[in-house]
Parts: C-alpha cells; structure tokens; sequence
C-alpha cells in the first residue's frame, strides 16, 4: 500500500537558478546602458564564454532552440526531403514544416535509441537534402558513420543538440560534427537561459550568415540580405546565461551522483533497464531514461501513475512518437512497420526525475517506488 505524498511534487527537471542577488548587478549593467537587444555586451560575452567552454569555434545565440533549428535549414538552403528521428521532442520535425521541407522518419538504434545509421541508406531519394539526427538524451550519435553516409550523397548534417550540451565524444564536443549543430537552452535543459538556443558552425562567414538571418537579413543600415527572422537573444537572457555558466560544472556534478544512485540501486530490478550512452568521454546527465520491459511486474502506463499518484511527476519521453502526430501520422515514412524499434521503446520508456536539487530522500522514494511492487 502507497500513501499519497504530503510534500510538494516532484516533477521530472527543476530549472537551475543561482540566487537572485547574484542577478541583480547584471540587471544593473543592463538599466545603465539601456542596451536591450540587439548584440549587446552580454550577447558578445556569453557567445564567447560558451565557445570556450564548449569548445567550439563559432557560435551564434538565439531566442530559442526552435528558431534555431528553423534558421539552420535555412542558413544551408535545406529543401526538399529530410532524414530525421521520429524519437525526439516534437520541434525536431516541426523546424522541417515550418521550412517546407518534408521529414522522412527512420527507425531508430536500439541500443543508443538514436538515428539507427543502418537504416539511412534506404531512405534516401533525389530529394533528400541533409539528415537531422538528434543526440538523444545527450547520448552522442555515431556520428563518423552518418557523415560517411553525408559525404557519398553529398547531403549536409544538422545536429538537433538541445540534450547534449557539454558532451563530449571520444573526438572532443560533440557540437563539432556534422555542417551545424543546435542547442536549446529551454529552462528545462541542463544549461538554461530562460528560453534560449545556440547555432554551433566551423568558420567566421557562416557565422556571420547565421547572425544575418537571425536579424531580419540586415548586413547594415540599408542592406538586406535575406528574408531573416528575428531570432536575437536579449541581454537578459544573456546575461542569466553568464551567470548560469558558473555553476554549471557543479549542476552536472550532482546530475551526476543521483545517475550514479539511480544506476546502483536499479541495476538489480528485473524488467528495468537503465539507458547509457556507448560513447561519452563527457557526459551530461541530462535525463534519467529506464525502459519498463516485458518482464516487469507493471505496465509502463502503471508505473507512470503510481510514481504520479506518489507525487512523482515523471514523464515518457518521447511518446507519442512524433510520426504518430496528426501533421506527419499520413507520410509513408510515419507507417507502424517503418519504425519498429522507435514503437516499441516508446511504449516502454518513462524519464526519472534528475535535477541538481533532488534531495537523497526524493531519490531514494523514487528507486523504492519502481524497485517494489
Ligand atoms: C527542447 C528541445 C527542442 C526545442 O528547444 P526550445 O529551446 O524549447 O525551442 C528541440 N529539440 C529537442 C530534442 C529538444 O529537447
């Protein structure tokens, strides 16, 4: 028998924010410069302090990783069709629509529960233009064997990175393959702004092409070149986001440590099986995904309402699939028999909660909920 919780829910992420005095001298810079938007001091500064940490060459900031992703197709002059996931959070393919462009689903790894590099070839016609894997969960991509693919059909790579800020792979940042990479910093994410998101590229005049879209195409005064958007992060959001950066280190510590005790106490449960990554040398901790398997005692549905019913606001990412949404469910790439694995996982997975703040108790309430039944 579970008694219901007397203390506040928990839900699956708790958004990192230093303490508010900290923000107020950044509020005071910006109140006397009265520099709003519109590549700002902070902007400046945070671009070049997320280079740096990342370890990247060149990044540009946004409002958000949605705008992002839809800049990116637009900064390659992506058309036509696109490979993508369809196990992934539902903006992924929504930047395609929003481009014209038609996303081609392709089942997923079902070890990595990435872009499954196997199945790529297949789907690729005279119209395909670029592929758009996701790092899922930050659990980085195979990525040297989607760029071999990239290079003998001559289509271009977005990483949608939103889950893999601060990964490292064996070469280094993740951030670094593929044509462009983007992340979101959604108050959700590991790192955030608020809202807010970056385009990762490799050279000087792509930046400078990305930073032109993003503010309406203008070169200058009286230039335009491109029928840009405004995708332009404040000097609010960049500034919270230079804050945030010093206390990232230790957020992906303590991220870390309940992975770790999530991991040990799970590892004996029958039917539960604890995700990894196969190739970080630097990882996130991003989420906590577990899949329910046939052998568990419960349902995946059961389990979800029983940690809900314990105030345990778990959640199953991604399900639905976003190939079951209205907008895509009638592509040919959408049919159940196209995505066998992406199906089964998504009737399977729930997302513990991890957060620098949960507490060793919420922890371990958790681990008894899903260890006992
Ligand atoms: C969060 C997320 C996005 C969207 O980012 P926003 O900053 O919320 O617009 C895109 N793709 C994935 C995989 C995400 O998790």
């Amino acid at each position: 028998m579970t008694y219901p919780r007397k203390a506040p829910p928990i839900y699956v992420t708790q958004p990192l924010l230093p303490p508010l005095e900290e923000f107020i001298p950044y509020l005071q810079q910006i109140w006397d410069s009265k520099w709003l938007t519109n590549n700002g001091p902070f902007h400046q500064q945070l671009e070049h302090a997320l280079c740096d940490y990342l370890g990247v060459k060149q990044l540009a900031l946004f409002t958000s990783g949605t705008v992002a992703l839809i800049t990116a197709m637009q900064a390659l002059r992506i058309a036509g069709e696109v490979i993508t996931t369809p196990y992934s959070f539902v903006a992924t393919a929504h930047s395609l629509l929003w481009n014209g462009i038609k996303p081609v689903f392709v089942d997923i790894d079902p070890i990595t529960l990435n872009l499954d590099p196997a199945k790529i070839e297949a789907a690729i016609t005279p119209q395909t233009t670029a592929i758009l894997p996701v790092h899922c969960y930050g659990h980085p991509c195979d990525t040297d064997r989607i760029q071999t693919i990239a290079d003998n059909y001559g289509l271009k790579v977005i990483y949608d990175a939103a889950h893999a800020f601060g990964v490292q792979s064996r070469g280094g940042s993740v951030l670094n393959h593929g044509d462009l990479s983007v992340l979101s910093f959604h108050a959700t994410k590991v790192f955030n702004t608020f809202e807010g998101g970056a385009i990762v590229c490799h050279d000087a005049k792509t930046k400078q092409h990305i930073d032109h879209l993003k503010n309406f195409g203008f070169v200058d005064e009286v230039t335009v070149v491109a029928p840009g958007i405004n995708g332009k992060m404040s000097e609010i959001n960049a500034a919270f986001g230079l804050l945030q950066l010093k206390g990232i280190d230790e957020a992906i510590q303590k991220r870390k440590a309940i992975d770790a005790r999530y991991r040990e106490a799970l590892a004996g449960v029958k039917g539960i099986h604890c995700l990894t990554g196969t190739d970080e040398k630097v990882a996130n901790y991003a989420y906590f995904p577990i899949l329910v398997q046939e052998d568990y005692p419960l349902h995946r549905d059961a389990l979800y309402q029983k940690l809900h019913d314990n105030g345990i606001h778990a959640r199953r990412y991604f399900y639905p699939l976003i190939s079951d949404f209205p907008m895509y469910r009638g592509m040919p790439s959408a049919v159940h028999s196209n995505l066998p694995v992406a199906r089964k996982v998504a009737e399977q997975v729930i997302c513990l909660p991890i957060f620098p703040a949960l507490g060793s108790e919420d922890g371990d309430n958790i681990i008894s909920l899903v260890a006992h039944n």
